[in-house]
């Protein structure tokens, strides 16, 4: 085999991109395998910047690739880590209603729980404060499966046992800027500093976060959706609140919106947050305003399906951007359910940049989506719970690429 021609090229050394390269390598530790990233290192973006929360399947409809993929991928975040030894705690999850209003939502997560093979409990307000004294609400449930981890230290361990079996080679700072399918082959450029290089694969799986729909146009496809960057701004709790639950405390989310509100996070390192909203971000990086360009701003304003998103979502655009512009706001959310915890006890933490697909028309796209060709494919949509789903996502990719 020619020296820059691979079986198999990986693109993004997120959780995704990593648990492919594992899944493969282990199973074919005899091939050629490469995987490239722009950043200098490991999870930098949506998988070292989450809440870090191993999810049951609480809210995924019955049926969706989100169901299938959260129930196998919860066995199997617990089992790598135990494997490996790596931080992981199951202390379960509380979803609070604060108001009579939110029952209704809280009776459908219920259901939900049940269809997804989960064993929910219901909890009284006084069953609540019982279990979590700072926490106050009306009515609660309560799934013991939910867990937390660090995806960071599970991505980088999936990596290290990929270059193990001999077969995985890895490439920092190699940034694709073109990818062209042949019969024989498919042909990857990319560019390192000023240098341009170019790789040859049998297969190529693209798992590029927020960069999906860029590199999905790179290769000429067609593709019926953008991706738009959701910002999640979190807060880190005053040490005094190291231990103020022994559970994650999540609100009751709003039925329409992919996102699952401003929860209370106990966090592996012993800490806890609080976090993340969600707002559009004005670039695809850009985790402080100023990370951004006039370019970039003017790129994401034509994004097909981003003014009308805009407009049918306006009351959660509008609540979100509250969030952002007052602090004392976002308290008052968490104070709902949690009293004790004002603005004051709040100091920065790193945000995160949810990549959320968006339909022409200004449909948020609920499922996990792929996008492929004959030797190519796309992850095009994998925003939560896909750190927690990354495993079986791999092997759903690989039985797809391979076929
Ligand atoms: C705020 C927030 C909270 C979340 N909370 C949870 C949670 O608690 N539990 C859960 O299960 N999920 C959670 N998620 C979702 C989860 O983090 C993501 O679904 C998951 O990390 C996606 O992994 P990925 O590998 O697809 O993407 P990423 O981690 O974003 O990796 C993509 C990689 O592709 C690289 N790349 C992009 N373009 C190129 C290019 N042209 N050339 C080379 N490399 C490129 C990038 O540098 C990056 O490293 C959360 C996400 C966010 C943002």
């Amino acid at each position: 085999m020619a020296e820059n021609t691979y079986d198999l090229i990986i693109v993004g050394a997120g959780i995704i991109g990593a648990a492919v390269a594992y899944t493969y390598c282990k199973k074919h530790p005899a091939a050629r395998v490469m995987l490239m990233d722009k950043g200098a290192e490991p999870a930098t973006h949506q998988t070292g910047r989450n809440s870090g929360v191993i999810h049951a399947g609480v809210y995924y409809p019955p049926g969706s690739l989100k169901a299938k993929y959260c129930r196998q991928g919860l066995e199997d975040t617990l089992r790598f880590c135990s494997e490996h030894d790596l931080p992981v705690e199951q202390c379960g999850k509380l979803v609070v209603a604060t108001s009579e209003q939110e029952i209704d939502n809280l009776n459908t997560i219920f259901e939900r729980c049940q269809q997804n093979d989960l064993s929910p409990e219901r909890v009284s307000a006084s069953g609540l404060s019982k279990m979590e004294p700072h926490i106050r609400g009306e009515e609660a449930i309560y799934v013991s499966h939910t867990g937390i981890t660090d995806y960071s230290a599970i991505t980088s361990c999936m990596l290290e046992k990929a270059c193990s079996t001999g077969a995985l080679e890895i490439r920092y700072q190699h940034a694709v800027c073109g990818i062209e399918e042949g019969d024989a082959f498919t042909t990857v450029t990319c560019r390192r500093g000023d240098e341009l290089k170019q790789f040859r694969a049998d297969k190529l799986i693209v798992c590029a976060g927020v960069y999906a729909d860029t590199l999905i146009h790179l290769q000429g496809l067609d593709c019926e959706f953008s991706i738009l960057p959701f910002k999640g701004e979190y807060f880190k709790l005053h040490s005094r609140f190291d231990n103020i639950t022994s559970r994650l405390i999540y609100p009751v989310p709003d039925p329409a919106m992919p996102f699952l509100g401003l929860h209370l996070t106990r966090m592996i390192g012993g800490y806890t947050t609080v976090g993340p909203n969600a707002v559009l971000a004005p670039g695809k990086e850009a985790y402080n305003n100023h990370q951004t360009s006039l370019a970039e701003l003017w790129q994401l304003g034509k994004s097909p399906g981003l003014w009308k998103l805009l407009w049918k979502y306006r009351e959660s655009v509008v609540s979100e951007l509250a969030t952002t512009l007052s602090k004392r706001h976002y308290a008052s959310l968490i104070q709902r359910y949690c009293p004790a915890v004002t603005e004051h006890d709040f100091s920065p933490f790193r945000a995160g940049i949810r990549a959320q697909a968006v339909t022409h028309d200004g449909e948020l796209v609920q499922d996990f989506r792929f996008v492929s060709s004959a030797r190519i494919l796309h992850v095009g949509n994998a925003p939560s719970p896909a750190a927690t789903s990354a495993l079986p996502i791999a092997r759903a990719i690989l039985d797809r690429a391979f076929s």
